[in-house]
This record gives structure tokens, C-alpha cells and sequence, in this order.
């Protein structure tokens, strides 16, 4: 019918973590355009109100909590309130993540702890108060936002490297251990992303490097056969595709999203 709206999501539950900016705003939109309340998350609340506005300006729920991922009781209080608030959930991006870099010689500590706990143990936490949802429902999707860093190594990130193919292997056994219960897991590796933690990247090379931003923004572009940064809302569309019934088939995945920089 020509009026008729598509709405793949109608019906279903959502929760983004880390969703105030960049990919996780986008995602947190991207699914709600797509039919689904949308529960969205992160430490900034001035960032989530003005989200959930955005929400539900479409006609879908929302709410917001705000969380520190890297807490396990935060985030059993934001899994409930959410889950509960909604209804239930049907779908859980993990998204909140932060980037560090450092040579390795005199590599600090704080910076490898950090870098664990929000990409890797932030996941396992937000993952275990939501999974025994999932297997009583005997459905559910999990898509988690790794990295290119998931998929291979470079110079001067021992840290935020480690954490990404840690959340991988997260990703593959999880997936392997509740195929039963009718939950797809799958990560997302895309390359540079243009949001505000690549700015925040950005200034930090100008720093290091004394280039400037057009110079260092231009080397980010370089790493891509595509000449390019990716678009949050780009990732946002395999996150609404990895979230639909169709995609059923696919999981314990890692998807790179680069350009094709890495071909594997
Ligand atoms: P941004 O820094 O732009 O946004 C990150 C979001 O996560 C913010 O809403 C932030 O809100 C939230 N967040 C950060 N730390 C925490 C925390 N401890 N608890 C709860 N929420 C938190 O990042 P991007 O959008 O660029 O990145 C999103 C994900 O994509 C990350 O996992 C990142 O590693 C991954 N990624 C990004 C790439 C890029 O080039 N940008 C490339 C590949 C992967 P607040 O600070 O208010 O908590």
C-alpha cells in the first residue's frame, strides 16, 4: 500500500548503552524510525533528555537512565528500570566505549585498566543483567559495537586492541552458548567513525603530532580504500538490520564496517 509506513521494529524493545553521542545516538534513533521503544543510556543526562524527546517526537516510548557501564550495580538498576519500564526488551546494542592511546613503552596502567572495564567488562555486566531476560523470553538479539581493533593490530593502542578482541571473543562464546534459546549475538567492526570520540582522537594527534586537524583528519580518511571516515548512521543500519527478524541466521558474527581496509 503506498501510505503504508515501514516499521520492521513495530513491537519490539530496545536498549542502547552509551547513546548521549555519536554511533549510539544514531543507533538509539535509527531503531526507533524503525518501530521500536527505545531505552537509551549512558553518564550525560542532559544528552539522553534531549534524546528521548527526539524518540518520542516519532510517536515511540523512551527512557532514559543514566549509568556508569563499568559499575555492575548501575547496571543491574539501569537494566531493570529499563526493561521493566519498557515492557521488556527485544533488542540490546552494546555501544559505550571509549578510546585510549599510548606507546607501549612506559605504557600506564590506569590507561589498559580503564580501557578493560569500558570495552570489555562493561559488556559482560550489561550482558548479565540482561541474557536470563532473553533465555525466559527465548528470544532476543545482542549486537555489540567492537572495532576494526577487534580484527587486527596496530602501533600505540596495546590497550583499547586488547579490549576490542576481548569483546570478541565475548561475542563468539555467547553466541555459542545461547543458540538454544533463539539469541543471536554479532559485533560490529567498523573503521573510523566521524563522531565525537574521533574528534577527541583528532585533537589528541594535533597534540602529539603538532599537525593540523585538516592534515590528521586526512591520515584518518587514508586508512580507508574509501578515502573516508564512516558515518555513525552507517553503522546504525547494519545495528537495525543485525535487529530484525530476516537476520536470524547470523550469529556469533564480527562485521567490519571499514571501507575495505580489512578484507576478512
Ligand atoms: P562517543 O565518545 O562519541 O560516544 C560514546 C557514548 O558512550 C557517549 O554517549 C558516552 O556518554 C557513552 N559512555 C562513555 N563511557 C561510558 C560509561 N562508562 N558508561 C556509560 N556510558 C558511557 O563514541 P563513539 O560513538 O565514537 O563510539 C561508540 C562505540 O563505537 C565505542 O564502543 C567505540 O569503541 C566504537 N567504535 C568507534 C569508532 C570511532 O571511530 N568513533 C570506531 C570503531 C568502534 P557519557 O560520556 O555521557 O557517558
Amino acid at each position: 500500500m503506498a501510505n503504508e509506513v515501514y516499521a520492521p521494529l513495530q513491537g519490539k524493545r530496545a536498549v542502547v548503552t552509551g547513546a548521549g553521542r555519536g554511533i549510539g545516538r544514531s543507533i538509539a534513533l535509527t531503531l526507533a524510525r524503525a518501530g521500536a521503544d527505545v531505552g537509551v543510556t549512558a553518564r550525560t543526562a542532559a544528552d539522553l533528555d534531549t534524546l528521548v524527546h527526539e524518540i518520542e517526537a516519532m510517536g515511540r516510548r523512551s527512557l532514559a537512565v543514566t549509568c556508569d557501564v563499568t559499575n555492575p550495580e548501575q547496571v543491574r538498576h539501569m537494566a531493570e528500570t529499563l526493561a521493566s519500564g519498557l515492557g521488556g526488551c527485544d533488542i540490546l546494542v552494546n555501544n559505550a566505549g571509549n578510546a585510549g592511546s599510548h606507546k607501549f613503552l612506559d605504557h600506564p596502567d590506569e590507561l589498559w585498566h580503564r580501557m578493560l572495564a569500558i570495552n570489555l567488562t562493561s559488556v559482560y555486566y550489561v550482558c548479565k543483567a540482561f541474557v536470563p531476560r532473553f533465555i525466559a523470553q527465548k528470544s532476543g538479539r545482542i549486537i555489540t559495537i567492537a572495532s576494526i581493533a577487534s580484527r587486527i593490530g596496530d602501533r600505540y593502542i596495546a590497550a583499547y586492541t586488547a579490549s576490542k578482541h576481548g569483546v570478541l571473543g565475548l561475542t563468539r562464546a555467547l553466541a555459542a552458548e545461547l543458540l538454544p534459546y533463539n539469541i543471536t549475538v554479532n559485533a560490529i567492526c567498523p573503521g573510523y567513525v566521524d563522531t565525537p570520540m574521533t574528534d577527541g582522537n583528532v585533537q589528541n594527534m594535533m597534540r602529539l603530532t603538532g599537525k593540523t586537524e585538516q592534515e590528521i583528519r586526512a591520515t584518518l580518511a587514508k586508512m580507508s580504500p574509501q578515502q573516508r571516515l564512516i558515518e555513525p548512521d552507517e553503522v546504525a543500519g547494519l545495528a537495525l538490520y543485525l535487529a530484525q527478524d530476516i537476520s536470524k541466521g547470523i550469529t556469533g558474527q564480527a562485521i567490519n564496517l571499514d571501507g575495505g581496509a580489512v578484507m576478512s
